[in-house]
């Protein structure tokens, strides 16, 4: 496996790679990787003819009073799971690489960075598209793969390919969990052994708002108001949003006619956890 680190190296080798003929799939990730992440990875190693794995804990989608300096990092750790897993290559740029001193240009994707997410981590969509669309230039794949876990970045990167006719196919991938139902993060590791086990009552929330949409309840409200309910009784966190917003441009609706993403944020201690599930009313 290749360790690539500068931007000028990364382009040469999928240079070399696309004069070979040879299909790139490209898995962004902060790194300290789990099997949400791997699955990634097997889905463009199935895919693609070489896999790029990038590993870079993007300060630009850190809010100031966020989580960057104890984002957890194991580099060693991800390069030994990346080299046993098949990976062509890992693309580990330093900070200073990616962003010199006179950094100034930034990519933003209006309306789907507003809802959900976008008012309580003002410029983190814009963060994201900006490293989303440098790792683009540097990596130059044909495929890359997200994960639904985090379904507002990946509507954000659809609409920024789209939008800036950028030639290659975005892959959203399903979300993987724990067996108690709890999304995989990098970041569950910070919580104490009671938030963990606590943090179970998110999806169990969530499989209840699904559950009740395709029984047929179309009022957002009462739905958000049951699950609000449940994540209350069952842990001490602080409750970001709960959300049931359009599936396709994420504006939130009172009165669910269509397929629907139920998305949620929570704050336990100084640990944010974000996931969602998608629903639709029945024969819809
Ligand atoms: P991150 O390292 O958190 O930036 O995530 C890198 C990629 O992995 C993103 O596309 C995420 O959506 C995806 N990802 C993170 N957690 C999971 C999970 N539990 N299941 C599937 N994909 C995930």
């Amino acid at each position: 496996m290749k360790r690539i680190h500068t931007i000028a190296k990364m382009q040469h080798q999928s240079d070399a790679w696309r004069s070979a003929g040879l299909c790139i799939g490209l898995v962004p990730t902060m790194g300290f990787l789990h099997e949400g992440h791997l699955s990634l990875v097997d889905h463009s190693l199935k895919a693609a003819d070489r896999t790029v794995v990038s590993i870079f804990v993007n300060p630009l989608q850190f809010g100031p009073k966020e989580d960057f300096a104890i984002y957890p990092r194991d580099l060693e750790r991800d390069l030994n799971l990346l080299s046993r897993r098949g990976v062509d290559a890992v693309f580990h740029p330093a900070t200073a690489e990616f962003y010199p001193a006179d950094f100034s240009t930034f990519v933003e994707v209006e309306k789907l960075s507003k809802s959900l997410c976008g008012p309580f981590r003002p410029g983190h969509f814009r963060g994201v598209a900006t490293v989303v669309t440098k790792l683009f230039t540097a990596v130059k794949p044909h495929l890359a793969v997200f994960g639904q876990k985090d379904y507002q970045q990946a509507a954000v990167i659809r609409r920024l390919v789209r939008d800036l006719n950028l030639d290659l196919r975005v892959v959203v991938a399903p979300t993987v969990r724990e067996a108690d139902g709890l999304a995989m993060s990098s970041r569950n590791i910070l919580l104490s052994p009671a938030e963990r086990q606590r943090a179970a009552a998110l999806y169990e929330a969530l499989t209840m708002g699904r559950k009740r949409i395709e029984r047929g309840e179309r009022d957002a409200g009462r739905i958000i108001a049951e699950m609000r309910a449940h994540i209350e009784r069952a842990l001490d966190g602080s409750i970001d949003y709960i959300a049931i917003a359009r599936a396709d441009t994420l504006e939130e609706v009172a009165h669910i006619a269509g397929p629907v993403v139920i998305a949620l944020a929570v704050r336990l201690s100084n640990v944010r956890l974000i996931d969602n599930i998608v629903a639709a009313p029945c024969g819809r």
